[in-house]
């Protein structure tokens, strides 16, 4: 019935699995038999303090009770709030706009970086350089940014000015004249889970710095102690000159910020969003926020890493017919698949255990639990993947 209804009004933009989840907590989540599943998705990496977590239920009751959303045409609060812990938290010297996701984060990270192209120097510049196998989101822009040439079959013509590097080598290679900025992911999310090497990706931030092109970090997935800081940028030791944020942030609550150190790039006019930052997104944000800050400094979140790590480079070595190697930093982690068959039969019978995992890439079983899910939960969770591996010939 359910699902009937789902197919006829729905659009078919989705591989649907039709379990029906009804509660959900921590990392745990029930559907309508009482089945308990273990969430190593946290909802592709939002729900980053764990479902129905207490904190944020009590901010969002208390928040819908008093205001939700009045527009950005007045001051907002906790909007105010959110940018100064998001600022002073991250330690860059920056200012933020708020949106409602990935893809609007990212926009806004371009439209920063297209403006900052046409008011400063000469000649004007507005290229952008991405790179193969990345995932910046689904607007038309941001698709075009995206490094993955077959997400581009249809929906042109597109905007001009998007370039795709090989590998972080391969960018310098492709500057010229016209070039604005360079756009990276530190861990490719959906490209494969493959953390940047850092030596690298420092060497490219100081080139950029000399040629004055923007370099913009689309945290949307790394983001939001993701890594093991509030933003990967931090362990990578760069500064970026914009960065995207998203996922982690709302604990399911949508919400999207770009944050930069051009800190008047934007005169009134240039960019806007309705929703974005209204009294409700940005006061559950800035609570998770603090739960987060709490969990890393008690050394709860490292604790986390470390354990769900040692997890699953076990499984690496006991299965190397199945397993190329572990990858990951943090608690965005895979296991790289020998085959995308093999792959895909882990995902399958890890559901038939009742485990929740991703894909990512063509080939890596991709993991990003709650940040704080129990030791109990991971145990729980490695347990059914065991059985899921058990069943698997590799
Ligand atoms: C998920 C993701 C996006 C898109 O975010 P949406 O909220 O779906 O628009 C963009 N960039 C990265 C790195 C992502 O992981």
């Amino acid at each position: 019935m359910l699902k009937e209804m789902d197919q006829n009004f729905v659009l078919h933009s989705y591989a649907r699995n039709y379990v029906n989840f009804v509660k959900a907590e921590g990392a745990t989540i029930w559907d309508d038999k009482g089945e308990a599943y273990i969430d190593f998705t946290s909802g592709i990496g939002v729900v980053s303090v764990g479902h129905a977590n207490p904190r944020v239920s009590d901010a969002i009751c208390d928040q819908a009770k008093k205001i939700i959303h009045i527009s950005n045409l007045f001051l907002i609060e906790p909007q105010a709030r959110l940018a100064k812990s998001l600022v002073e938290k991250s330690g860059y010297d920056m200012r933020c706009f708020f949106a409602n996701s990935g893809a609007e984060a990212n926009e806004g990270a371009i439209k920063i970086a297209r403006k900052y192209g046409e008011v400063e120097g000469e000649p004007k510049r507005y290229k952008v350089i991405t790179l193969k196998h990345s995932f910046h989101g689904r607007t038309i822009s941001t698709l075009k940014a995206t490094g993955q040439e077959k997400m581009h079959t249809y929906f042109g013509p597109y905007p001009d000015g998007f370039v795709y590097a090989d590998d972080v080598d391969h960018i310098a290679s492709l500057i010229d004249d016209h070039t604005v900025a360079v756009m990276i992911e530190l861990v490719q999310g959906e490209g494969g889970v493959e953390p940047q090497d850092k030596a690298k990706v420092q060497q490219l931030a100081k080139l950029l710095k000399e040629k004055d092109i923007l370099l913009i970090v689309d945290e949307v997935q790394t983001g939001i102690y993701r890594t093991g800081e509030i933003f990967a940028s931090n362990l990578y030791e760069i500064e970026p000159d914009i960065i995207a944020v998203a996922k982690g942030l709302g604990n399911g609550v949508p919400i999207g910020v770009v944050m930069t150190r051009l800190k008047d790039i934007f005169k009134p006019g240039d960019h806007g969003s309705t929703f974005g930052g209204n009294y409700l997104v940005t006061r559950v944000a800035y609570e998770v926020l603090e739960i987060l800050e709490g969990y890393k400094s008690s050394g709860g979140l490292d604790e986390a890493m470390l354990y769900f790590e040692e997890r699953l480079k076990r499984f690496a070595q006991e299965y190397p017919d199945i397993v190329e190697k572990s990858v990951g930093l943090g608690l965005m982690r895979g296991l790289r698949i020998k085959s995308a068959d093999l792959l895909s039969s882990l995902v399958e019978k890890a559901f038939e255990e009742r485990l929740l995992v991703l894909k990512a890439g063509r080939n890596t079983l991709r993991f990003l639990p709650p940040l704080t899910i129990s030791r109990k939960e991971m145990d729980e969770g490695f347990a059914r993947l065991e059985l899921a591996f058990a069943q698997t010939k590799g």
